[in-house]
């Protein structure tokens, strides 16, 4: 995914851009509305200034911070992201073990433990969260972690997948809420019943799409 990339998808009001933050690169969203002048950010690991300046830039308030699963990659921004915002943080409960364990997580990257805050609400399977004019539903899709979920803009073909799927390949399941058995059956029951031409957003590296997986990523093979 390169840097600084703007992506209209409606030159005349929608804002879709995606930066690698962080030392570990998590792609964190941020989609706007800019008739409505509403925001959301997805997984603002870091770099919390730059996010701001570009809310700024676009005129955009910030509505909603969504959170994938609570790795310090993804998180690690959260609290001042809602201090300098008022934006409520949603996360799905079952990862709530993993944020009180941030202090553990900063060590494994050897980085300062970042502030943290409760989530103002649980982002559960089925609920719709996102903006009046870009709706999004929750899928949850545990194995990453016990609480990972995945963003789907049905009317977009749009699907935001935290560290659940990567360009060919998923994420890790080795560290503490972790499952293989999980992954695989939320993979297969989760996401590849999705359409082919679902563009997906992974939390690292390159987009890829449903179909592009389906094709090469065991995983996806219902
Ligand atoms: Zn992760
Ligand atoms: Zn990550």
């Amino acid at each position: 995914m390169r840097d600084n990339r703007l992506m209209p998808l409606d030159p005349s009001s929608n804002v879709l851009e995606i930066y690698p933050v962080g030392i570990l690169r998590c792609n964190c969203t941020l989609l706007g509305d800019t008739a409505a002048g509403e925001a959301m950010i997805i997984d603002p690991g870091d770099n919390i200034p730059m996010l701001l300046a570009r809310l700024e830039a676009h005129r955009l308030r910030l509505t909603q911070i969504v959170i994938t699963h609570a790795h310090i990659d993804h998180v690690g921004g959260a609290a001042a992201l809602k201090r300098a915002t008022g934006a409520p943080i949603l996360l799905h409960q079952a990862d709530l073990p993993l944020l009180a364990m941030m202090e553990e997580q900063a060590g494994w990257i050897g980085v300062a433990p970042p502030e943290v805050t409760a989530p103002d609400a649980s982002a559960e399977d089925g609920i719709r969260i996102g903006l009046a004019s870009r709706p999004a539903e929750v899928i949850h899709t545990p194995g990453h972690t016990e609480g990972s979920i995945c963003l789907h803009f049905a009317a977009e073909h749009l699907l935001i997948a935290g560290d659940t799927l990567f360009a060919g390949t998923i994420g890790r399941t080795d560290l503490p809420g972790g499952s293989d058995r999980r992954i695989r059956r939320s993979l297969r029951e989760r996401l590849s019943p999705l359409p082919d031409e679902t563009r997906v957003i992974p939390g690292h590296g390159w987009e890829t799409s449903i179909g592009a997986e389906r094709a090469v990523n065991p995983f996806l093979r219902t």
